[in-house]
């Protein structure tokens, strides 16, 4: 009874943290778009409702797993996240953080590419692709059914692979921040990044865009590997607001302005 009470709460707190983590981000995000690129939301405030309905929704699935993996590991020693930083070679902190990014990845493409057959998709993933264009808010946005299929991605993985707890800190940052910029509808990162040879392999706003307008291509999440390697790559997409040369504020933005480009192979 004790036992149940314990993980109840450990995921109620756990999804609470989820929760807020993705309205301080995708808050956070959304203001420096009014800044950046004003009315750029503007007559997306019903969609944004939705965005945001789907995203806490999502939040409380993530918590589950999260709050009953958390609570076996500060109770039982589940896991195999360690706190001594010597327990591992140093090098091994940023080679467990690539080992994380990697493995959710090519996670997160093969269950994407699922979500795209026509079953999967009408039944799930329809509620992901119903932002158009997808804003700040929407980096949460699923079916409880998809966000099933991505939480348990980490809990799962903290079992397999040993992680210092500061560099899964680091990874959920990751996370948060790319879920919510790859939707936001322009590039917060420089052009020589996502333009150049890092961009090449390296996933950010313009990449995901072309998969909310193709649809069938550009699965990938954190690095273009996977669709580069499956010939599901088919580049960067177009902002609309680069595309009507309006509704980029004042000052010319090279970052928002996306020319189309091929995958750079
Ligand atoms: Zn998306
Ligand atoms: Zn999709």
């Amino acid at each position: 009874m004790n036992i149940a009470f314990a993980l109840l709460a450990s995921a109620i707190a756990m999804t609470a943290i989820v929760g807020l983590r993705y309205l301080a981000a995708s808050a956070g995000f959304a203001l420096a778009t009014r800044l950046r690129h004003p009315g750029l939301y503007a007559g997306l405030e019903r969609q944004i409702r939705k965005e945001i309905g789907w995203s806490l929704g999502s939040a409380a699935i993530y918590g589950v797993p999260a709050g009953i993996v958390a609570w076996g590991w500060q109770h039982h020693g589940w896991t195999r996240i360690y706190t001594d930083v010597h327990a591992w070679p140093l090098w091994y902190l940023p080679v467990s953080v690539l080992l994380y990014l990697f493995a959710h990845d090519s996670w997160f493409y093969w269950t994407h590419r699922a979500m795209h057959r026509p079953a999967l998709f009408r039944r799930y993933h329809a509620v992901h692709h119903a932002s158009r264009p997808p804003t700040a808010w929407a980096a949460m946005s699923f079916h409880w059914g998809e966000a099933l299929s991505g939480a348990i991605v980490i809990p799962l993985l903290v079992f397999v692979i040993p992680i210092h707890v500061a560099a899964l800190g680091l990874v959920l940052t990751v996370m948060t921040v790319m879920g919510v910029t790859n939707h936001m509808g322009w590039e917060i990162f420089p052009a020589w990044m996502w333009r150049g040879p890092l961009g090449a392999w390296l996933i950010t706003a313009s990449h995901h865009q072309r998969h909310h307008e193709r649809y069938g291509c550009n699965y990938g999440l954190y690095f273009r590997f996977w669709d580069r390697l499956c010939g599901t790559d088919q580049g960067l997409g177009r902002f609309e607001h680069a595309a009507r040369g309006s509704g980029a504020g004042p000052v010319p933005d090279p970052g928002g302005r996306i020319a189309a480009r091929d995958a750079g192979d």
